[in-house]
């Protein structure tokens, strides 16, 4: 069967705490390939809405590598480009997170994902052969040189390299359209860019993780959380199956393949969105124990599922995780 991504449903994985809020408003919209849905708790806070899917229209137009003209899309065909802005900011937290997982978040994953192009795969298809994998790996991990002066990147791209930034964008994302809602006066927003969430405003929310095995409403747990960014990677949100192998859109940049580094899924929390995203991918190529630690380094919380519904986390979030399915059990160790 063919999957489409994440599904529309994502509002009922959140949950406010003491919501009984009449006043909510939630609104959703298609942006950087996924549903979003933000909330407000205030009518009048309802117009603002709208103009985060206007930023969020004109950041896809930079950073998508699905629109051919977009920026990233230009510098990948040319192959040089000195950037500023956004653009520059998404690459400056991707090469921290890069640097900081030993390259397992890479950002010159394009190739790879090119030529596995596993949303237009469908179940049944063969993967790519051994030949085509090592050499779309070598295009992602090497000839890719970016300086920063501080005022712009100046980046250079040999030929056949390209830069994906799906892996980082959305939660960049997230702070963009938090800090424009904050700036409008709103005290109080939940913003959700498929599956991930950006909560806006004190007090507490109280967050659902994604059953990894389950519909895109069921949960395995939820979280209790102030103002951050939660984020998720997972091997179901795009994905074909051949011979009861999941070939899904994370790539571990040693084997140029799927990461099978036994996680489902993999959610970072944390303050700064880009962060949290880049390290949820590379928390699910490096799997629990090296993942759990590079979390901790960064400053960072983190909640792994393991392929036997055993859920880990680090020291400082396991009070505030609650587990809501039977299947799945906690471990502390
Ligand atoms: P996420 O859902 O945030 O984990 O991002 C997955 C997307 O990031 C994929 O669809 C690719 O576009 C990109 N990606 C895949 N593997 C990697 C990787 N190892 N490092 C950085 N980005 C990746
Ligand atoms: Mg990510």
């Amino acid at each position: 069967m063919k999957r489409i991504g994440t599904a529309i449903l994502y509002t009922l994985t959140v949950m406010l705490v003491g919501c009984g809020a009449p006043q909510r408003v939630d609104r959703n919209s298609f942006h950087m390939g996924t549903w979003v849905v933000i909330s407000v708790y205030n009518t009048r806070h309802a117009k603002y809405i709208e103009e985060c899917f206007t930023l969020l229209a004109n950041l896809e137009a930079e950073v998508s590598t699905n629109i051919p003209d977009s920026a990233i899309s230009r510098l990948n065909s040319s192959g040089q480009a000195r950037l500023q802005g956004d653009l520059a900011d998404i690459l400056r937290a991707a090469k921290l997170v890069s640097d900081a997982s030993g390259g397992a978040f890479n950002i010159g994953v394009l190739p790879l994902q090119r030529l596995w192009d596993v949303q237009n795969r469908l179940d049944g298809e063969q993967p790519p052969t051994q030949s085509e994998i090592d050499i779309a790996r070598e295009l992602s991990t090497t000839g890719i040189d970016i300086s920063d002066d501080g005022d712009a990147l100046d980046v250079q791209l040999q030929k056949g390299r390209g830069l994906d930034l799906g892996g980082i964008a959305k939660g960049y994302a997230g702070d963009r359209c938090a800090g424009q809602l904050k700036e409008n006066g709103v005290n109080r927003a939940l913003i959700n860019i498929g599956g991930n969430v950006r909560t806006v405003g004190d007090g507490e929310f109280r967050v659902g993780l994604r059953n990894p095995r389950g519909r895109a409403e069921d949960l395995f747990g939820l979280v209790t959380v102030g103002e951050c960014n939660i984020v998720t990677s997972g091997d179901y949100e795009r994905y074909f199956q051949t011979d009861g192998i999941r070939y899904h859109h994370i790539y571990d940049p040693e084997t140029g393949k799927p990461a099978r580094s036994g996680l489902l899924s993999a959610t970072a929390i944390g303050e700064n969105g880009a962060f949290a995203d880049g390290l949820s991918t590379a928390i699910f190529v490096m799997g629990r124990e090296e993942g759990l630690a590079l979390a901790v380094n960064m400053g960072y919380d983190a909640v792994v599922v393991t392929e036997d519904y055993k859920v880990y986390c680090t020291e400082n979030i396991r009070a505030s995780l609650e587990i809501v399915n039977d299947e799945f059990e906690l471990v502390s160790d």
